[in-house]
């Protein structure tokens, strides 16, 4: 089944901002709305499909993972980096299970399936990870701090106080939401007495003020490994926010990106890197020495004659291959310098060569005039 695009849903430019795609989703959701359209089944579907589209496309890090890999992002197995392609899916199934699973948001459906009242699994959490090309090359172990909430010690994450259990909400009968009636919307909305949970703390916790966590700075070792790549995701399974009430942990997904290098360019394993070099050693050859990613220097040797842009292979001096043995190659590629702020003698020196020079001196360019000349020719002929 092929599923349209979000933007297109919502009839919003890719670049729209947050609050113009609220005010398409809006008006679109008003004119779709079931309570305005009993019983017709189009209308019903189009709602739900704009539904889907906002809460994707409201969200930061979904609207990043769905323009990066559109649907593929939150199907099972969806897009992604090599071996962590499955991880992400999951990742996005779980978010969407949150928001359209039929757990406590369902009408009717009561709370969530099988597990025990209450419980509620910790968000997921998103890091960014920064780090050098040199340091993509060696690999690295950061340690990272992480702003995050973890069950309160105190009373197991319940929020009650020592000795007494939180009891069911009156108000919502314990489904966590009340329905109201608004216009012509019914509309359900989080319960205000239990703030969703379905469950009430008549005794809070000291520690938690009932909340059942408590905010901590966690540090965590991470290691990553020799050879990443820009954009690569690294899952930490049970890393995430602690759950409510008992409820599993979420994932901790490290965003990595690596910095820009002042000289070196990466493709794949493969590095390159734009050398100047003197017009005399174009000219007469010579060697150079040329940076290297692992903090060394290598010798490279110029042929006599060399042009720019020429490229010079230097084999295994590139980066890692994430997960193999295998190493890329460097490759130098030269630009010719011209000579500037000569002097006086300098300048008798270079036209003392050019008077000498002949057609032999530079065949490209010798070469090169004779086509235009041929070119010129040829035209007045056509003319
Ligand atoms: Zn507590
Ligand atoms: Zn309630």
């Amino acid at each position: 089944m092929s599923k349209r695009d979000y933007y297109e849903v919502l009839g919003v430019a890719k670049t729209a901002s947050e609050s113009e795609l609220k005010v398409a989703f809006r008006k679109l959701a008003m004119v779709h709305h079931p309570d305005r359209n009993p019983g017709d089944k189009e209308a019903e579907i189009k709602f739900k499909e704009v539904n889907e589209a906002y809460q994707c496309l409201s969200d930061g890090q979904k609207r990043a993972a769905y323009d990066r890999f559109g649907h593929a992002a939150f199907s099972q197995g969806g897009a992604g980096g090599p071996g962590f392609g499955n991880e992400f899916g999951d990742f996005m199934s779980d978010i969407f299970e949150n928001f359209f699973g039929d757990g406590r948001g369902a009408p009717g459906g009561g709370r969530g399936r099988g597990g025990a009242p209450g419980r509620e699994r910790g968000a997921d959490l998103r890091y960014n990870l920064e780090i050098s090309l040199e340091e993509a090359f060696a690999g690295k172990t950061e340690t990272i701090r992480i702003p995050t909430s973890i069950a309160c010690e105190t009373c197991s994450g319940t929020g009650a106080k020592a000795g007494s259990k939180p009891r069911t909400c009156s108000t919502c009968g314990g489904y966590g939401r009340v329905r109201a009636a608004q216009g012509f919307f019914a509309i359900e909305r989080t319960c205000p007495n239990c703030h969703g949970r379905g469950e009430v703390v008549d005794d809070p916790c000291p520690s938690c003020s009932g909340a059942g966590r408590v905010n901590r700075e966690r540090t965590l070792s991470i290691n990553v490994p020799a050879g990443v790549d820009d954009g690569l995701r690294i899952r930490l399974a049970g890393e995430g926010e602690s759950g409510l009430r008992g409820g599993p942990s979420g994932d901790l997904y490290v965003f990595l990106s690596i910095k820009p290098h002042p000289f070196f360019q990466r493709d794949g394993a493969d590095l390159f890197c734009r050398v100047p070099i003197s017009m005399v050693t174009a000219a007469l050859s010579g060697e150079i020495t040329v940076p290297v990613i692992d903090g060394s220097q290598t010798q490279v040797r110029i042929p006599a004659g060399t042009q720019t842009a020429k490229q010079f292979r230097i084999k295994g001096k590139g980066m890692p291959v994430l997960r193999s043995r295998e190493v890329g190659d460097l490759y130098i590629q030269v630009s010719v310098e011209t000579p500037q702020n000569l002097t006086k003698r300098q300048r008798e020196l270079l036209q003392e060569f050019d008077q000498s020079a002949s057609d032999e001196n530079h065949p490209e360019s010798a070469g090169f005039f004779s086509k235009v000349r041929d070119f010129f020719v040829s035209g007045s002929t056509r003319a």
